[in-house]
């Protein structure tokens, strides 16, 4: 592997002029950091998302676009060169003012993604612009030359290969004397076009670029000092982790711990490359460091809480003793792409929990015909309400771990538990209203004694 980092700023860490500034310092600081990718200015993808909508109201359109000018505006007047990048940012501007209007008429995932792409490209002017006048020798590369992917617009995925051909061609040679600024969340199909990887994907492009540039190291700078034993907005004691492994991690973002996109440690761990995430306000702070191997791992390593989960059980007498009958419900649930997460069976009937898919915020719903198509091998029934409680630890098949866990909950209702598939999780449902007491007892009692 090279000495090569590569460093990740989310929208918090670029959404304005001093921010993107404390960006720079952390990229001066280390030499070795070669490439950096970066998110849209915070709050940008946003409005761009509400214009590829389809906003009809004149009016509101044209505040939108400003104040999209306004926030890159704010940023470019403080440079020491505005010309340098004012063209270019305005430019993009007026690409999406106009894709604004042609999305009120009919908006598609195609346009989509050409209008919220912009952002990110804004972004990377302004930073590349920014490190230079304090004298990083810095360029600015548009990675849609390099992040191939298929033409699934709003949540395409990369070609793997094709991405680290292209890198090697027209990546890695600029980074032997450049430091390089590019985009997270953007690539394009083989036809040219711009897609995008999902709502909040550039943690995700930055592994694959690290990936593909085979980096030695990826930082993720945020907004949070890095990965906690529990929200501390929940359990206020909650303490930093400063070392976890990548099975620890990875079931701790795909559980709801929202600092790390699901997808993120995957090409990581391909590669076993390590992946630091810490907070660009406070890098001082130190952070914490996903490896494959660690120092300490502990039998409690952190809790995480998923809320808005949708529960389905079906239940048949059919399934007693009978074989095929999962199979049967699992090809209803294929064939509608649902996919499941938690799943828990018992002799007639069958609990699952379903992933959420989409980027709407809501509860993942079972649809109308998958519904139907259930219904005629079982009875179903759907619950919402109710929130995921994700203990990720280490060696969690010891005698006693269970008992520790389970007798400080006496106090709550557990719904569909799952223990003994993975090493390094327990989870259950619990009603929405309880979540977070059932996070602060159980961090209590297993985090803070
Ligand atoms: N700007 C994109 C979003 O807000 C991607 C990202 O920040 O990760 O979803
Ligand atoms: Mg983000």
């Amino acid at each position: 592997m090279r000495a090569f980092n590569v460093a990740k700023f989310g929208g918090t860490s670029v959404a304005n002029f001093e921010a993107m500034s404390r960006c720079s310092a952390i990229i001066e600081n280390n030499p070795q950091t070669k490439l950096v990718v970066s998110s849209a200015c915070s709050g940008v993808t946003n409005l761009l998302v509400e214009l590829a909508n389809g906003v009809q109201d004149a009016e509101r359109r044209l505040a939108v676009v400003k104040e999209l000018a306004d926030i890159h505006n704010a940023i470019i007047d403080q440079l020491a060169e505005p010309v340098k990048v004012e063209k270019e940012v305005h430019a993009i501007l007026d690409s999406v003012a106009s894709a604004a209007e042609a999305a009120s008429f009919q908006s598609s995932k195609k346009l989509t993604d050409h209008l919220v792409a912009c952002g990110e490209l804004m972004s990377t002017h302004i930073l590349a612009q920014l490190m230079r006048e304090r004298g990083v020798d810095a360029v600015r590369f548009d990675i849609r030359e390099v992040l191939r992917t298929d033409d699934n617009y709003g949540k395409a995925e990369a070609q793997v290969e094709e991405v680290k051909r292209l890198a090697q061609e027209k990546l890695i040679p600029l980074c032997e004397n450049q430091v390089v600024v590019t985009q997270g969340f953007i690539g394009s199909d083989e036809q040219g076009n711009t897609t995008t990887l999902g709502r909040g994907g550039s943690d995700y492009s930055a592994a694959l670029i690290a990936e593909a540039v085979q980096a030695s190291g990826l930082e993720i700078w945020t907004d949070v000092p890095g990965i906690y034993t529990t929200d501390p907005r929940i359990a206020p004691k909650a303490s930093p982790i400063p070392e976890i492994t990548f099975s620890e991690a990875s079931e701790m973002a795909n559980f709801g711990a929202k600092i790390l996109h699901p997808s993120t440690l995957v090409p990581a761990i391909r590669h076993g490359i390590p992946v630091f995430v810490g907070s660009s306000k406070e890098p001082e702070k130190g952070g914490t460091w996903i490896r494959q191997q660690v120092e300490e791992s502990p039998q409690f390593r952190a809790l995480a809480l998923r809320c808005n989960q949708t529960m389905v059980t079906l239940r048949s007498d059919k399934m007693f003793h009978a074989y095929g009958f999962l199979a049967k419900v699992f090809e209803v649930l294929a064939k509608y792409k649902i996919s499941v997460d938690l799943i828990t069976t018992s002799e007639i009937s069958v609990s699952l929990t379903l992933d959420k898919t989409d980027t709407s915020g809501g509860a993942p719903e079972l649809h109308q015909a998958a519904r139907e198509e259930l219904e005629q091998l079982c009875t179903v029934e759907v619950e919402h309400n109710l929130c995921l409680v994700a203990l990720i630890g280490n060696q969690m098949e010891t005698k006693g771990y269970a008992k520790q866990v389970f007798s400080t909950l006496g106090d709550f209702n557990l719904r569909m538990i799952c223990y003994g598939a993975s090493d390094h999780n327990l989870c259950f449902l619990v009603d929405a209203p309880v979540a977070k007491n059932v996070i602060q007892t159980l961090h209590q009692e297993l985090f803070e004694g």
